[in-house]
């Protein structure tokens, strides 16, 4: 993938795809890259849109890079039909595009540990959020719509379609800190992309510290009915 550049020269068109779960910290890891690095992001919670969002959000997601040289594409993207989808429709239109899974790690015995972290984070969010309104709708109904994830999550498995198609497969633990998370793709992306953080200095732990605590005091701009 990518075409023919060694990873230690890719200097943009990385895409950064979580495969995740309803409160994982998706959206907090992504708000911390921004103010870090100031690269892209766009959630699937701000698509207006009902029919084809899918092809809007990549179509997104593709016009970001043009300005950005890596973009969190942030949504879920928990079923392979959703990364085959992501990964098809930007690479129509942009080529030489690496895709980076950041991979919420769900193993079926960590289930209890995970519902425990996930629900403790959604319920705490609150209204806070543009669809998941915790506040103010049902909490058992918000709890099915977050096992329903759970149960459709299908893991990385690159050795087949669509997962063999990601450059990079970065395990994060949706169970632990989002500072800690942070740091592990941060390290990460360094060590494969070096040319991502070429002339700049790499953030100190209290960069981090006030990175990720900046992201989760983050309001969304607005609200579904
Ligand atoms: P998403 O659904 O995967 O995008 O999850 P969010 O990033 O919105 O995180 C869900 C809620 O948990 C938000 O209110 C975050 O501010 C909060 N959150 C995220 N990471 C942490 C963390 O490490 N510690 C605590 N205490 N809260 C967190
Ligand atoms: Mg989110």
């Amino acid at each position: 993938e990518g075409g023919d550049v060694d990873s230690k020269d890719v200097v943009r068109n990385v895409v950064l795809v979580p495969i995740a779960t309803i409160g994982c910290g998706k959206t907090t890891i992504a708000l911390a890259l921004v103010k870090l690095f100031g690269w892209g992001h766009f959630q699937n919670d701000n698509v207006k849109t009902k029919k084809g969002r899918g092809q809007v959000f990549a179509d997104t997601i593709s016009s970001l890079l043009v300005t950005n040289p890596v973009v969190f594409a942030d949504r879920n993207n928990h079923q392979k039909r959703e990364r085959d989808q992501l990964i098809n429709d930007i690479s129509k239109t942009m080529p030489n595009v690496r895709f980076v899974a950041i991979h919420y790690v769900h193993d079926r015995a960590n289930f209890e540990p995970i519902r425990a972290a996930t629900r403790a984070r959604v319920l705490s969010r609150g209204d806070n959020h543009q669809t998941i309104q915790a506040g103010s709708k049902d909490q058992g109904e918000i709890i099915e719509i977050m096992e329903g994830f759970m149960h459709r999550f299908q893991p990385v498995d690159t050795s087949d379609a669509p997962d063999d198609h990601f450059d990079l497969v970065i395990d994060i633990d949706p169970t632990i800190e989002s500072r800690e998370n942070l740091e592990v793709v941060i390290e990460k992306l360094h060590s494969t992309y070096p040319g991502l953080f070429r002339d700049r200095e790499m953030p100190t732990p209290s960069d981090l510290d006030a990175a990720v605590q900046w992201a989760m005091e983050y309001q969304p701009d607005f609200k579904m009915d």
